[in-house]
């Protein structure tokens, strides 16, 4: 069994692993659960100036990376057979959901294509049939820490990983619902005490009350969550 194969297209490989480098996720990484290779694009350029970039048919401002090159990066990194999933991280794209990830975790890996300037030229989008993910509705300098993003979020899934197997199921969305407060010691802090239920001893009634507050904090903050 090989374990999940992420490969990352940037203009920034010095930007990884970066965090994915430590805690959990980094000793996944030297223990070969995971593993990371970067493919610098502009490697992939023709020209004395190495560039990616050109201005954008129609005018206007800024600059758009060019789909010849990009191609030729994604062709080195995932050649025909490759069963990774193609993503290009992108405000446009559907929202990364923990379903999404799971998924993702489930798999062989991913293919990351990280934009840069205004974006990238619309046919190598449809010619490598890039699937884009946004990770929310704001707009990022590149597509770089979006990917760390997504695979921190999918690294954590992955077998063995997280210390106790259990700790990720309970979790917000896993269920469709935010998850409930924590409490920890002491029993009291500056006046506050741990509802009584939680030292109770009683499971089922720990379970009920917990199942409660998160059904009551996803309609307060998240009622969308509940469809
Ligand atoms: N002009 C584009 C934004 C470009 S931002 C637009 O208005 O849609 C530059 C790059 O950052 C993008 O190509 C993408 O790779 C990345 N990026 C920015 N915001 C993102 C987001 N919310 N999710 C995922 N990637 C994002």
């Amino acid at each position: 069994m090989s374990g999940f194969r992420a490969s990352v297209l940037t203009l920034y490989p010095e930007m990884f692993p970066g965090p994915l480098g430590v805690s959990l996720a980094g000793r996944a990484l030297e223990s070969g659960t995971w593993s990371l290779e970067t493919v610098q694009i502009r490697d992939f350029a023709t020209d004395r100036h190495r560039s990616v970039d050109d201005t954008p048919a129609g005018g206007g401002a800024g600059m758009v990376m060019r789909a010849d090159i990009l191609a030729r990066a994604i062709d080195s990194a995932s050649p025909e057979g490759d069963d990774r999933p193609r993503l290009l991280m992108s405000p446009r794209g559907r929202p990364l959901t923990q379903a999404r990830v799971r998924e993702l975790a489930d798999g062989p890996g991913a293919v990351i294509l990280c934009g840069r300037f205004e974006g990238v030229d619309q046919r190598v989008i449809e010619a490598r049939q890039l699937e884009e993910v946004s990770i929310g509705d704001y707009i990022l300098s590149g597509g770089e820490i979006a990917a760390l993003v997504l695979l921190d979020a999918t690294v954590r899934l992955l077998p063995g990983v997280m210390g106790n197997a259990l700790s990720g199921t309970h979790e917000s969305f896993e269920d469709g619902l935010l998850e409930h407060p924590h409490y920890t010691r002491p029993p009291e802090f500056e006046g506050r005490t741990i509802p009584e239920v939680l030292i109770s001893g009683n499971h089922a009634l720990i379970e009920k009350w917990r199942r409660e507050e998160a059904e009551k904090l996803t309609r307060e903050r998240r009622p969308d969550l509940l469809g």
